[in-house]
């Protein structure tokens, strides 16, 4: 079989200036995890958002495990989260010995569904037994629906974070998901939309919240020249290096999420007659960066299950994956509770992430398309004469 280039999920597009900032690091000696570039980083960052305070760290998971710390998330408190997402959502509330309940998405946005969330905190109301906080995810590039989901959660006075890994540089009525929470945090790691090939950010309107999440990332030191600790922290600053890379990957953001959105343009417009294909919704509300191409495969319309389209794909050195596992399907968090459900698992049995960097080439997506067309016309093909006869 002829060997072809692998075409992964989604890369990282350095621009021309990385480097440039990397260089800066070294000749000034900044090879640390503090530095102008760090500072710089998150100045650029609130403007580039629009948030108030902005504290880089060195992963998205981070952000989320120190914005719950923020909170206050103690042993045995109950966190309301997102079920249709990847883990490190809800990897950090187990680290301070809380317990996720998981919240099944709508299917206008694959997001949280405002309406189950309002119904969940009445019933807790009532039991006298709300959570501690509630995060919610911004999935592939798309946000939740936030002023639903804010209006009730502020009703209870239950913080809000907001898990935007995946939703930089999508929109909600014109603003950045990540700032309408009490803290957003983003991820920079080697797959997200820009890349510090790992790294995070914590962000807040509340310049105290920001300031004691960088005294907790730097190991929590009290103001005094011999090492003194108060309280345990964690060592989770950015490094000034990759800072830099930051800054260079920020300013080129607005192309980025240009060439995702392109993809997926490319993507519906040769995919989206195939029967049985659907791809997943821009809701109304906002803007999505289209982060990963996301569809659902309709089994009998289209002739071939998702995982018969992906096989078929891996053959062909073509990276795909299913849309996330809901974690109330996870072993790990099999004890958890879970309200609602049935849309993410409908969700990750039919749904399939395709090849969606910026950096890909319209040859690598006329591969993409050829090859899940050819998987329909072959399937339909071999079943024609059973059906018939
Ligand atoms: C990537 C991601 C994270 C974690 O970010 P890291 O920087 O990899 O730690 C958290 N939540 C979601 C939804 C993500 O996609």
């Amino acid at each position: 079989m002829r060997m072809s280039k692998p075409i992964l999920l989604s890369t990282p597009h350095m621009g021309d200036r990385e480097l440039e900032f990397i260089k800066a690091a070294f000749d000034t000696n900044w090879i640390a995890p503090v530095g102008p570039h760090v500072d710089a980083f998150e100045q650029e960052f609130c403007q580039a958002t629009g948030a108030g305070y902005a504290a880089a760290v060195s992963s998205g998971t981070a952000a989320l495990h120190l914005a719950l710390r923020l909170i206050g998330v103690e042993p045995g408190d109950e966190v309301f989260c997102s079920t249709l997402t990847f883990v490190a959502t809800a990897n950090p509330i187990t680290y301070l010995g809380g317990i996720p309940t998981f919240i099944d998405s709508d299917r206008n946005s694959w997001n949280m569904n405002p309406e189950l969330l309002r119904l969940a905190l009445e019933n807790r109301d009532r039991i006298g037994k709300l959570p501690k906080a509630v995060v919610v995810v911004h999935l592939y590039g798309q946000s939740a629906d936030i002023d639903p989901i804010l209006k009730v959660c502020n009703q209870y006075d239950i913080p809000l974070i907001e898990d935007a890994a995946e939703g930089l540089g999508a929109t909600y009525k014109g603003r950045s998901p990540g700032t309408f929470g009490r803290i957003g945090i983003y991820s920079f790691n080697g797959n997200k939309i820009i890349t510090t090939s790992g790294g995070g950010m914590l962000v807040s309107d509340n310049p105290e919240l920001v300031a004691r999440a960088r005294f907790l990332a730097t190991q929590a030191r009290d103001p005094a020249p011999h090492y003194q600790h108060s309280e345990v922290g964690y060592n989770y600053r950015l490094s000034n290096v990759l800072a830099g890379i930051g800054r260079a990957q920020l300013s080129v953001l607005p192309d980025r999420v240009a060439a995702r959105r392109r993809n997926f343009e490319i993507y519906q417009a040769a995919l989206g007659k195939l029967p049985g294909i659907k791809f997943m919704p821009e809701a109304a509300f906002g803007r999505a960066t289209r982060w990963l191409t996301c569809l659902t495969i309709d089994p009998q319309a289209f002739g071939a299950d998702r995982e018969q389209v992906r096989t078929s794909l891996a053959e062909q050195q073509i990276e795909t994956r299913p849309v996330w596992k809901p974690l109330h399907l996870q072993p790990v968090f099999a004890d958890c509770e879970t309200i609602g459900g049935t849309v993410a698992e409908d969700l990750f049995a039919r749904g399939l992430c395709l090849p969606s960097g910026s950096n890909l080439t319209t040859e690598d997506l006329a591969r993409v398309i050829d090859a899940i067309t050819a998987v329909h016309h072959q399937l339909c093909k071999t079943r024609t004469p059973a059906f018939i006869s």
